[in-house]
């Protein structure tokens, strides 16, 4: 889909109509029904950890919209929370203990060290050093005391009422703060980022994130809020409202008509077409892993039926016929090496950035869309993930197999995903209401 990533779309086999027919036939009425089994509905995530970056006790959304409704640990099945636990993706119980080897400080200042030396590293070091640290996210694993677990089916994506000057703020701390290149500034906001002078990978970075940003626009003007009632405070001000959600064409029509958004609101939303091929083709390469896990929650007959289903899924994403093709980053010696690595350290902040955003609602689904990213990223990069498949996914071949996604990981992955089907669903809905 190489038209798709760097060209309008209208004028080669893999354009919007081919994804939006692939993702709205294909995969969204069955990602949406899997999304709904137990092992996808509880995620595991701390809401309470401090912004690192600067002092977020103010700019906090009170309102009752903003809310997470979180999911009290002991009506977990216990066979969840021990998968979740042992952070293993099949559930046997622990042989032995391994003991934690490196403090957070330890690996974070191993991020740190490598950095400062990456020109002189080489190839096996950088591959090592991905092994060790796997992750393209600060993992909420690091602090259990303060996780929770959240039924993400009764707290959906939608308008909360972060607006303003709080939220831009994190979005403005997202892109000029980690993509690579200063933007060209207009108005309120840097409205047009100036992508050609960025290289492949930059490019590719900072259109994930617009991406990203894209898709939780959509969910906000898919389902807006309707209000039926207004809550006032003594003083008669309104503090919060109630009511119904659902699209809203003249919040689409502010957030993407190129006459509202200086002519950006098309690359926006290709943008999006963009990270949902990223994150399709990071589930087409790790199918042959997800394939074989059991999805265990406890309930054997539930577990059946989200195997068969997720394998059901990967079926129909293999049968993509244009997938991105990631061997084309990360391209060309010691350059492309530090490339991987500042790739990594900026997607590091904007997941450290999660933390900072105001409304816990939109900091739930920000973290978990961020980890799916993160994922998916991991599955592409990963030199684990770079063996020929017979060797790596061989799940009986333990010391080659050390790939490991946590439970956690699974789950941002596919319910990324979902919302990343969704956005691209509603677009669907939005034409049809536009045109009538
Ligand atoms: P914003 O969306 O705030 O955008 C700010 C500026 O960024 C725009 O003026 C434009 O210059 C630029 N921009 C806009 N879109 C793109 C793009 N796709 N690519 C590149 N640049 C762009 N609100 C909710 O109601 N529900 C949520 O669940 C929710 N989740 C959020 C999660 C996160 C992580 C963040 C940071 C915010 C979230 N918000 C959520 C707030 C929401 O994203 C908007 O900030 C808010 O609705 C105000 O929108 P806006 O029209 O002022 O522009």
């Amino acid at each position: 889909c190489d038209n798709l990533l760097e060209e309008p779309i209208g004028d080669c086999e893999c354009n919007v109509a081919y994804v939006d027919s692939f993702n709205n036939k294909k995969i969204f009425p069955v990602l949406a029904s899997l999304l709904f089994k137990s092992y996808f509905r509880f995620y595991k995530v701390n809401l309470f950890k401090k912004c690192p970056f600067w002092d977020d006790t103010e700019g906090k959304c009170s309102f009752q919209n903003c809310a997470v409704k979180e999911f009290p640990l002991d009506s977990l099945p216990a066979a969840l929370k021990a998968v979740d636990d042992n952070l293993k993706l099949n559930y046997k119980p622990p042989a032995k203990e391994e003991p934690c080897t490196s403090s957070r400080e330890e690996r974070l200042s191993s991020i740190n060290d490598t950095i400062s030396t990456a020109a002189s590293e080489n190839i096996a070091t950088w591959q090592e050093h991905d092994a060790k640290m796997g992750s393209y996210c600060a993992m909420d694993e690091e602090q259990p005391d303060d996780q929770t677990y959240v039924d993400l089916t009764l707290n959906p994506e939608r308008y909360t009422g972060y607006i303003g000057r709080e939220a831009h703020k994190i979005w403005r701390a997202i892109y000029e703060g980690n993509c690579f290149k200063t933007p060209r500034t207009h108005g309120l906001f840097s409205d047009t980022w100036n992508v050609e002078g960025m290289c492949f990978e930059e490019r590719i970075f900072y259109r994930a994130i617009s991406g990203l940003h894209t898709s939780i626009s959509m969910h906000v003007s898919l389902k807006y809020l309707q209000p039926t009632a207004e809550i006032s405070n003594v003083t008669g001000n309104r503090i919060d409202s109630i009511g119904t959600w659902g699209p809203n064409i003249a919040e689409f029509h502010n957030r993407f008509n190129p006459t509202k958004t200086n002519g950006n609101g098309p690359e926006w939303l290709r943008n999006l077409y963009l990270l949902y091929l990223n994150e399709l083709r990071a589930l087409e390469k790790a199918a042959p892993y997800l394939e074989t896990f059991d999805y265990y929650t406890g309930n054997s007959e539930e577990d059946i039926e989200t195997k068969e289903a997720v394998q059901g899924i990967l079926r129909i994403i293999k049968s993509f016929e244009h997938h991105f093709d990631e061997t084309t980053m990360f391209f060309g010696g010691q350059e492309a090496i530090k490339r991987k690595n500042d790739f990594r350290l900026h997607f590091y902040n904007v997941s450290r950035i999660m933390d900072c955003v105001g409304c816990q609602k939109c900091r739930l689904w920000g973290k978990l869309q961020i980890q799916g990213l993160g994922t998916a990223v991991k599955i592409l990069f990963s030199p684990s993930f770079e063996a020929p498949e017979s060797t790596v996914f061989n799940l009986k071949s333990k010391e080659k197999a050390h790939f490991k996604l946590t439970r956690n990981e699974v789950v941002a992955l596919f319910n990324g995903f979902g919302r990343l089907s969704e956005s691209i669903h509603g677009l669907e809905i939005f034409r049809k209401l536009h045109w009538s």
